[in-house]
Protein backbone atom coordinates (compact mmCIF):
# COMPACT_ATOMS: atom_id res chain seq x y z
CA UNK A 1 0.00 0.00 0.00
CA UNK A 2 1.59 3.51 -0.51
CA UNK A 3 1.80 5.78 2.04
CA UNK A 4 -0.46 7.91 1.29
CA UNK A 5 -3.40 5.40 0.72
CA UNK A 6 -3.57 5.58 4.46
CA UNK A 7 -5.50 8.94 3.97
CA UNK A 8 -7.93 9.18 1.45
CA UNK A 9 -9.62 11.69 0.04
CA UNK A 10 -13.16 10.88 -1.60
CA UNK A 11 -14.46 13.65 -3.60
CA UNK A 12 -18.17 13.72 -4.96
CA UNK A 13 -17.80 15.58 -8.33
CA UNK A 14 -21.64 15.10 -9.33
CA UNK A 15 -22.34 17.22 -6.15
CA UNK A 16 -19.34 19.79 -6.98
CA UNK A 17 -21.49 20.10 -10.24
CA UNK A 18 -25.19 19.80 -8.21
CA UNK A 19 -23.97 22.83 -6.21
CA UNK A 20 -22.64 24.71 -8.71
CA UNK A 21 -26.31 24.57 -10.68
CA UNK A 22 -27.80 25.25 -7.41
CA UNK A 23 -25.70 28.60 -6.90
CA UNK A 24 -25.80 29.55 -10.92
CA UNK A 25 -30.02 29.57 -10.69
CA UNK A 26 -30.23 31.19 -6.79
CA UNK A 27 -27.98 33.84 -7.92
CA UNK A 28 -28.76 34.33 -11.71
CA UNK A 29 -25.80 35.88 -12.61
CA UNK A 30 -22.41 34.93 -13.89
CA UNK A 31 -20.90 32.25 -12.07
CA UNK A 32 -17.04 31.96 -11.77
CA UNK A 33 -15.93 28.79 -9.91
CA UNK A 34 -12.94 29.45 -7.69
CA UNK A 35 -10.03 26.76 -8.24
CA UNK A 36 -7.24 28.42 -6.77
CA UNK A 37 -4.90 26.43 -4.94
CA UNK A 38 -5.66 23.68 -6.78
CA UNK A 39 -9.14 23.75 -6.13
CA UNK A 40 -8.69 23.95 -2.34
CA UNK A 41 -6.53 20.94 -2.85
CA UNK A 42 -9.07 18.96 -4.18
CA UNK A 43 -7.71 19.11 -8.09
CA UNK A 44 -8.04 22.07 -10.09
CA UNK A 45 -7.99 20.27 -13.57
CA UNK A 46 -10.73 17.65 -12.54
CA UNK A 47 -13.08 20.16 -10.47
CA UNK A 48 -12.50 22.89 -13.81
CA UNK A 49 -13.42 19.78 -16.48
CA UNK A 50 -16.54 18.81 -13.95
CA UNK A 51 -17.89 22.66 -13.82
CA UNK A 52 -17.02 22.95 -17.08
CA UNK A 53 -20.73 23.05 -18.31
CA UNK A 54 -22.26 25.12 -15.46
CA UNK A 55 -19.89 28.08 -15.04
CA UNK A 56 -18.77 31.07 -16.90
CA UNK A 57 -15.49 30.89 -16.27
CA UNK A 58 -12.65 29.94 -13.46
CA UNK A 59 -10.53 32.00 -11.21
CA UNK A 60 -7.12 31.12 -9.74
CA UNK A 61 -4.86 33.18 -7.61
CA UNK A 62 -2.10 33.12 -10.46
CA UNK A 63 -1.29 32.63 -14.16
CA UNK A 64 1.07 29.61 -13.18
CA UNK A 65 -2.37 27.71 -11.86
CA UNK A 66 -4.25 27.74 -14.94
CA UNK A 67 -1.10 26.54 -17.57
CA UNK A 68 -0.78 23.87 -14.45
CA UNK A 69 -4.28 22.82 -14.62
CA UNK A 70 -4.41 22.44 -18.06
CA UNK A 71 -7.33 25.13 -17.69
CA UNK A 72 -7.84 26.49 -21.11
CA UNK A 73 -7.21 22.82 -22.76
CA UNK A 74 -9.50 21.25 -20.69
CA UNK A 75 -12.56 23.29 -20.47
CA UNK A 76 -12.59 25.99 -22.82
CA UNK A 77 -13.87 28.41 -20.54
CA UNK A 78 -11.91 31.96 -19.65
CA UNK A 79 -10.10 32.41 -16.45
CA UNK A 80 -9.11 35.25 -14.23
CA UNK A 81 -6.46 35.74 -11.91
CA UNK A 82 -7.46 37.27 -8.36
CA UNK A 83 -3.74 38.06 -7.24
CA UNK A 84 -1.30 40.26 -8.01
CA UNK A 85 0.43 39.60 -11.52
CA UNK A 86 3.22 37.62 -11.69
CA UNK A 87 4.45 38.11 -14.94
CA UNK A 88 3.73 41.73 -16.34
CA UNK A 89 3.66 40.19 -20.22
CA UNK A 90 0.44 40.15 -21.78
CA UNK A 91 1.37 37.58 -24.08
CA UNK A 92 1.18 34.65 -21.30
CA UNK A 93 -1.85 35.43 -20.38
CA UNK A 94 -3.50 35.84 -23.69
CA UNK A 95 -1.99 32.62 -24.75
CA UNK A 96 -3.53 30.68 -21.63
CA UNK A 97 -7.11 32.79 -22.51
CA UNK A 98 -6.30 34.14 -19.12
CA UNK A 99 -7.17 38.01 -17.91
CA UNK A 100 -5.17 38.94 -15.26
CA UNK A 101 -6.26 41.41 -11.97
CA UNK A 102 -4.58 44.29 -11.35
CA UNK A 103 -4.59 46.83 -8.61
CA UNK A 104 -1.72 49.74 -10.09
CA UNK A 105 -1.01 51.84 -13.19
CA UNK A 106 1.98 50.65 -13.85
CA UNK A 107 0.49 46.86 -14.06
CA UNK A 108 -2.54 48.66 -15.83
CA UNK A 109 -0.01 49.99 -18.47
CA UNK A 110 2.05 46.38 -18.94
CA UNK A 111 -0.89 44.22 -19.29
CA UNK A 112 -3.21 46.60 -21.11
CA UNK A 113 -3.40 44.11 -23.99
CA UNK A 114 -4.57 41.47 -21.70
CA UNK A 115 -7.68 42.50 -21.11
CA UNK A 116 -7.26 43.28 -17.50
CA UNK A 117 -9.54 43.79 -14.74
CA UNK A 118 -9.46 46.06 -11.42
CA UNK A 119 -9.20 45.13 -8.10
CA UNK A 120 -10.41 47.66 -6.22
CA UNK A 121 -9.35 47.81 -2.13
CA UNK A 122 -12.74 48.41 -0.09
CA UNK A 123 -10.88 46.87 3.04
CA UNK A 124 -8.46 44.02 2.73
CA UNK A 125 -5.29 46.52 1.75
CA UNK A 126 -3.58 43.79 -0.25
CA UNK A 127 -3.10 43.61 -4.26
CA UNK A 128 -5.76 46.26 -4.69
CA UNK A 129 -6.76 49.71 -6.04
CA UNK A 130 -6.86 52.34 -3.09
CA UNK A 131 -10.05 54.90 -3.98
CA UNK A 132 -8.25 57.38 -5.16
CA UNK A 133 -6.04 55.44 -7.40
CA UNK A 134 -9.13 54.25 -9.25
CA UNK A 135 -9.31 57.40 -11.95
CA UNK A 136 -5.56 56.51 -12.89
CA UNK A 137 -5.93 53.04 -13.31
CA UNK A 138 -9.19 53.36 -15.70
CA UNK A 139 -7.20 55.49 -18.04
CA UNK A 140 -3.77 53.49 -18.29
CA UNK A 141 -5.59 50.37 -19.93
CA UNK A 142 -9.15 49.86 -21.35
CA UNK A 143 -10.68 48.44 -18.26
CA UNK A 144 -13.78 46.65 -18.96
CA UNK A 145 -14.30 45.08 -15.19
CA UNK A 146 -13.70 45.33 -11.44
CA UNK A 147 -14.06 43.79 -8.38
CA UNK A 148 -13.14 43.79 -4.80
CA UNK A 149 -12.24 41.05 -1.94
CA UNK A 150 -15.02 41.20 -0.19
CA UNK A 151 -15.47 39.62 3.44
CA UNK A 152 -18.68 41.49 4.39
CA UNK A 153 -21.50 43.12 2.76
CA UNK A 154 -20.42 46.75 3.39
CA UNK A 155 -17.35 45.60 0.92
CA UNK A 156 -19.75 44.77 -2.00
CA UNK A 157 -21.56 47.89 -1.50
CA UNK A 158 -18.61 50.12 -1.29
CA UNK A 159 -17.42 48.75 -4.68
CA UNK A 160 -20.85 49.44 -6.30
CA UNK A 161 -20.67 53.11 -5.16
CA UNK A 162 -16.93 53.67 -6.08
CA UNK A 163 -17.81 53.08 -8.95
CA UNK A 164 -21.30 53.76 -10.11
CA UNK A 165 -21.19 55.80 -13.66
CA UNK A 166 -18.36 53.90 -15.29
CA UNK A 167 -20.47 51.53 -16.72
CA UNK A 168 -17.84 48.70 -16.04
CA UNK A 169 -18.76 44.74 -14.97
CA UNK A 170 -18.76 44.27 -11.38
CA UNK A 171 -18.22 41.74 -9.26
CA UNK A 172 -17.76 41.02 -5.13
CA UNK A 173 -19.45 37.52 -3.53
CA UNK A 174 -17.69 34.75 -2.42
CA UNK A 175 -19.10 32.04 -0.95
CA UNK A 176 -20.27 33.82 2.14
CA UNK A 177 -22.59 36.55 0.50
CA UNK A 178 -23.75 34.63 -2.15
CA UNK A 179 -27.30 34.74 -0.53
CA UNK A 180 -27.91 38.46 -0.29
CA UNK A 181 -29.12 39.89 -3.75
CA UNK A 182 -27.49 43.22 -3.68
CA UNK A 183 -23.76 41.77 -3.51
CA UNK A 184 -24.08 39.72 -6.75
CA UNK A 185 -23.62 42.64 -9.43
CA UNK A 186 -22.58 41.11 -12.39
CA UNK A 187 -21.14 37.72 -11.22
CA UNK A 188 -20.34 35.91 -8.39
CA UNK A 189 -16.93 33.66 -7.47
CA UNK A 190 -17.50 31.57 -4.95
CA UNK A 191 -14.89 28.74 -4.05
CA UNK A 192 -15.67 27.18 -0.53
CA UNK A 193 -19.50 26.82 -1.51
CA UNK A 194 -19.40 24.23 -4.55
CA UNK A 195 -17.37 21.69 -2.62
CA UNK A 196 -19.65 21.50 0.23
CA UNK A 197 -20.89 17.88 1.01
CA UNK A 198 -18.82 16.40 -1.35
CA UNK A 199 -15.74 15.44 0.23
CA UNK A 200 -14.96 12.36 2.56
CA UNK A 201 -11.85 12.25 4.26
CA UNK A 202 -10.74 8.86 6.00
CA UNK A 203 -7.84 6.63 7.65
CA UNK A 204 -8.44 3.04 8.76
CA UNK A 205 -7.57 2.37 11.97
CA UNK A 206 -4.54 0.43 12.14
CA UNK A 207 -4.32 -0.58 15.79
CA UNK A 208 -7.22 -0.52 18.33
CA UNK A 209 -5.71 -0.91 22.31
CA UNK A 210 -6.91 -1.07 25.91
CA UNK A 211 -5.08 2.08 27.26
CA UNK A 212 -2.62 1.73 30.48
CA UNK A 213 -2.36 5.91 31.39
CA UNK A 214 -0.63 7.89 30.46
CA UNK A 215 -0.14 7.51 26.99
CA UNK A 216 1.73 8.94 23.87
CA UNK A 217 3.86 12.19 24.25
CA UNK A 218 1.63 14.27 26.28
CA UNK A 219 0.86 11.09 28.49
CA UNK A 220 -2.56 11.37 27.97
CA UNK A 221 -5.44 9.28 29.42
CA UNK A 222 -8.27 7.44 28.17
CA UNK A 223 -9.99 3.83 28.45
CA UNK A 224 -9.18 3.13 25.14
CA UNK A 225 -7.38 4.46 22.10
CA UNK A 226 -7.36 3.69 18.29
CA UNK A 227 -3.94 4.43 15.96
CA UNK A 228 -4.29 6.06 12.24
CA UNK A 229 -1.34 6.93 10.19
CA UNK A 230 -1.50 10.57 9.56
CA UNK A 231 0.10 13.24 11.75
CA UNK A 232 0.47 16.40 11.51
CA UNK A 233 3.32 16.04 8.60
CA UNK A 234 -0.30 16.03 6.91
CA UNK A 235 -2.11 18.88 8.25
CA UNK A 236 -4.20 17.07 10.88
CA UNK A 237 -4.62 18.58 14.22
CA UNK A 238 -6.26 17.67 17.62
CA UNK A 239 -10.17 17.62 17.42
CA UNK A 240 -13.18 15.95 16.14
CA UNK A 241 -13.60 12.74 14.34
CA UNK A 242 -16.23 10.05 13.65
CA UNK A 243 -15.95 6.90 14.04
CA UNK A 244 -18.92 4.29 13.27
CA UNK A 245 -21.05 7.13 13.09
CA UNK A 246 -19.91 8.45 16.17
CA UNK A 247 -18.38 11.63 16.73
CA UNK A 248 -14.70 11.18 18.76
CA UNK A 249 -11.74 13.00 19.59
CA UNK A 250 -8.28 12.79 17.80
CA UNK A 251 -6.88 12.92 21.02
CA UNK A 252 -3.01 13.47 20.13
CA UNK A 253 -1.22 13.77 16.92
CA UNK A 254 2.35 13.18 15.80
CA UNK A 255 4.28 13.90 12.79
CA UNK A 256 2.92 10.39 11.04
CA UNK A 257 0.38 8.72 13.21
CA UNK A 258 -2.60 10.23 15.50
CA UNK A 259 -4.02 8.38 18.50
CA UNK A 260 -8.16 8.82 18.32
CA UNK A 261 -10.46 7.85 21.23
CA UNK A 262 -12.49 4.80 20.16
CA UNK A 263 -15.78 2.60 22.13
CA UNK A 264 -15.60 -0.96 22.91
CA UNK A 265 -17.19 -1.64 19.14
CA UNK A 266 -14.31 -0.06 16.88
CA UNK A 267 -12.38 -2.51 15.42
CA UNK A 268 -9.03 -2.41 13.45
CA UNK A 269 -9.87 -0.99 9.50
CA UNK A 270 -12.84 0.82 10.46
CA UNK A 271 -12.61 4.15 8.89
CA UNK A 272 -12.21 7.57 11.36
CA UNK A 273 -13.87 10.05 8.98
CA UNK A 274 -11.49 13.23 9.48
CA UNK A 275 -13.89 15.26 7.37
CA UNK A 276 -17.36 14.43 5.62
CA UNK A 277 -20.58 12.93 6.69
CA UNK A 278 -21.89 14.81 9.41
CA UNK A 279 -18.86 16.53 10.31
CA UNK A 280 -18.65 19.77 9.41
CA UNK A 281 -15.82 21.70 8.31
CA UNK A 282 -17.36 24.34 10.65
CA UNK A 283 -16.77 22.17 13.94
CA UNK A 284 -13.12 21.26 12.88
CA UNK A 285 -12.51 25.03 12.54
CA UNK A 286 -13.59 25.46 15.91
CA UNK A 287 -11.29 22.99 17.19
CA UNK A 288 -8.64 24.45 15.07
CA UNK A 289 -9.33 27.95 15.88
CA UNK A 290 -8.91 28.78 12.25
CA UNK A 291 -11.53 28.80 9.13
CA UNK A 292 -13.12 26.01 7.18
CA UNK A 293 -11.08 27.01 4.46
CA UNK A 294 -7.68 26.64 6.04
CA UNK A 295 -9.19 22.94 7.05
CA UNK A 296 -10.08 22.18 3.72
CA UNK A 297 -6.46 23.11 2.31
CA UNK A 298 -4.90 21.08 4.42
CA UNK A 299 -6.73 17.82 4.67
CA UNK A 300 -7.08 17.52 1.02
CA UNK A 301 -3.66 17.53 0.65
CA UNK A 302 -3.03 14.96 3.27
CA UNK A 303 -4.19 11.82 1.26
CA UNK A 304 -5.00 9.64 -1.83
CA UNK A 305 -7.85 11.50 -4.64
CA UNK A 306 -10.48 9.26 -5.17
CA UNK A 307 -13.39 10.97 -7.60
CA UNK A 308 -16.72 9.58 -7.65
C1 LIG B 1 -10.72 32.76 -2.50
C2 LIG B 1 -11.49 33.87 -3.06
C3 LIG B 1 -12.85 33.72 -3.37
C4 LIG B 1 -13.64 32.48 -3.01
O1 LIG B 1 -13.82 32.43 -1.62
P1 LIG B 1 -14.77 31.35 -0.92
O2 LIG B 1 -14.94 31.86 0.45
O3 LIG B 1 -14.05 30.06 -0.95
O4 LIG B 1 -16.03 31.30 -1.69
C5 LIG B 1 -13.49 34.77 -4.00
N1 LIG B 1 -12.85 35.92 -4.28
C6 LIG B 1 -11.55 36.11 -3.98
C7 LIG B 1 -10.90 37.39 -4.34
C8 LIG B 1 -10.83 35.10 -3.36
O5 LIG B 1 -9.55 35.30 -3.07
Amino acid sequence: MPADAYVIVEIDLQRIHANAQRIAEHTGVELWAVVKSDAYGLGASRIAETLADVVDGFCVFQLHEAVEGELWNRTHKPIITLGPPHSLDAAAYLAQHVRPAISTIEQARSLADADPILCVDTGMQRFACPPEQIDDALTAAPIREAFTHASRLDQAHRLTELMRGRNLKLHAAASNLLDDPTARLDAVRPGLALYRDAVRITAPLVEVHETRSPVGYSGFSAQRHGVILCGYARGLRRGPCLINGEKRQILEVGMQSAYVEISTRDCVGDSVVLYGESLELADIARAWNTSPHEVLCRLARAGMRIYR
